[in-house]
């Protein structure tokens, strides 16, 4: 552990969405703790988690913000939304259903956040290669048609979590410095 504070050049908030059981909160604590928890209800009432990372030179610390379970109650207030740059928009590769409402996710960060929030789709559980009920065509070209960018993802295995994030954080990097 370095004992001298890095020097932070941005704070980017990162919201997580998407229907409840997708995956979000091990998508979360894949990336900023390299962990996946199989219990994985223990961070209920965190609020967000955050990594810096270095994104061209810059000090960046990443402030992902988790749900916390109130999508469950289509609770999720435009608090939440507030200054956030970048969405993590998550389905289930294995549920139609979480892709089904990846629209309405859509619609509803185009009500509460800012018009110039960066989002990424993604399918997680790439690892159920036989449960898939979502091919990657469908949401790529669902991504393309909304202008989102798109990946697939497997907080299990960790296979492009962090590439997802980073792409993302580029991109945010891109949009506003
Ligand atoms: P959330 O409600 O969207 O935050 O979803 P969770 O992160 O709590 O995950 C819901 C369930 O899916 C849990 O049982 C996780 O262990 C499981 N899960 C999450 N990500 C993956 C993944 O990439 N692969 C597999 N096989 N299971 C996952």
């Amino acid at each position: 552990q370095d004992s001298v504070p890095e020097k932070i050049d941005y704070v980017f908030k990162v919201v997580v969405i998407g229907d409840s059981a997708v995956g979000k909160t091990q998508i979360l604590s894949r990336f900023t703790k390299n962990e996946f928890c199989f219990d994985s209800k223990s961070t209920i009432g965190v609020e967000f988690q955050t990594r810096t990372v270095n994104i061209k030179g810059k000090v960046i610390k990443a402030q992902i913000w988790d749900t916390a379970g109130q999508e469950r109650y289509r609770a999720v207030t435009s608090a939440y939304y507030r200054g956030a740059l970048g969405a993590m928009l998550v389905y289930d590769i294995t549920k139609r259903q979480s892709f089904d409402h990846v629209a309405r996710w859509v619609e509803e960060l185009r009500a509460h956040a800012d018009s110039s929030i960066v989002i990424m789709l993604i399918g997680n559980k790439a690892d159920l290669v036989d449960l898939r009920a979502v091919p990657t065509e469908h949401a790529v070209e669902f991504a393309e048609d909304q202008g989102l960018f798109f990946a697939e993802t497997s907080a299990l295995s960790g296979e492009n979590v962090d590439k997802a994030f980073f792409i993302l954080l580029e991109e945010i990097y891109g949009v506003i410095c």
